[in-house]
Order: structure tokens, then sequence, then C-alpha cells
């Protein structure tokens, strides 16, 4: 269920109120996990931010902990192994300069086909480990940005929500997988449903 809360004044975000169970399964919650929200804008030179405590069970507060096996792990292993395994050929193969100014040449090249290729092949292998993990994390877990776009993406997520500012329409949107944790966060909060 997706739930837009309107922000009347991005320097003082509401304070949002959960239900005291775990906001993914439902059984009683044993912590409590954060979601930081950046409101783009500063109060007093400092970035205002929009803070959300949600209560987890232990279960799924491990499971939500584990979410890099399946996401930045891959990335960050598939596209080593593909950077290397790029930059090996393309460094012994490109032509070495003659001046001082061009004679780390054929590493930089390598170097940055390396990256390059790393990257995109990392992003594909975790794209496809993250798919294939849909099962155990949830449904929302393909709402989570791939780990390179996630570095620019205005967004935050915990297994079971996913959080997200449309900064100009000055809303936040809240996306439960849990229906009924939904309708109580609505009714805790007096909002509307969408
Ligand atoms: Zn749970």
């Amino acid at each position: 269920m997706i739930i837009n809360i309107p922000i009347h004044d991005l320097k003082k975000p509401p304070v949002l109120k959960f239900p005291e169970r775990c906001a993914y399964c439902g059984r009683p919650k044993t912590e409590m996990l954060g979601i930081t929200l950046n409101m783009g804008v500063q109060n007093r030179n400092q970035p205002v931010t929009l803070q959300l405590s949600v209560p987890m069970c232990k279960t799924c507060a491990d499971k939500e902990r584990g979410i890099a096996k399946v996401t930045l792990i891959p990335f960050l292993t598939a596209g080593l192994i593909i950077g290397v395994i790029v930059f090996i050929p393309v460094m012994l193969l490109a032509p070495e300069g003659t001046t001082p100014q061009t004679i780390g040449f054929p590493f930089v090249l390598g170097g940055f086909a390396g990256l390059v290729v790393g990257v995109i092949g990392g992003t594909m292998v975790e794209f496809v480990v993250k798919t294939l993990s849909v099962p155990f994390y949830g449904k929302l877990l393909t709402r989570r940005p791939l780990t390179i776009f996630g570095m620019f993406a205005d967004t935050d997520e915990l297994i079971g929500i996913s959080a997200k500012l449309l900064r100009e329409k000055k809303i936040v949107r809240l996306e439960f997988e849990n229906e009924e944790i939904a309708r109580e966060f609505i009714q805790l909060n007096s909002l509307e449903p969408k």
C-alpha cells in the first residue's frame, strides 16, 4: 500500500509513529531500525532530514542486515573480477608511450576500461542476484536502486518499507508491503490512504 504524507514545511518534517510491532511481518518487535530521508533543505546550515524509527522483529532485522549479500556484495565482487579480467589484456595490448608523459598510458587505459566494464558487469550481476532473491526478501527489494544508482537516489528502504521524498510536491511517499501495518500506520498518524 502506498501512503502519501504531505509535508507543509520541508524544514520541519513531521514525526511519524509506527505500530508497535514488526513493520514487515507483524510479529512482536525486538528492535528499531532507522530510515533517513534528506529533505534537500538546510536549517541553520544543517541539512534537514526526516528520521523514521521502524519497529522490526529479530528475523526481519537480520534479513535487512543481510540484504547487502544480494545487492552490494554481488556488485563489488562481480565488478572487481570483471574489472581485472578486462584490465589485464587491455593493459598488455595498449601501445606503450614513448615519452615520460605517456609511459603509463597502458596502465591508465587498462584501469579505465576495467572500471567501466566492471561497473556495468557488476550492476548486471547484481540485478540478476537481486531478482532471484525476491522470494526471500520481499517484492519491495526490486524498488531499491541498484548500488550504482543508489548513490544518487533520494530514497531509503528497509525490508517491507520504501520511503521516497517527492520534493516538488512536498510529499513523502511510504510504501508498505504489509497492508495491515499500513492501515494501522494511517490511523496512528491520522493520514488518508492514496
Ligand atoms: Zn518481522
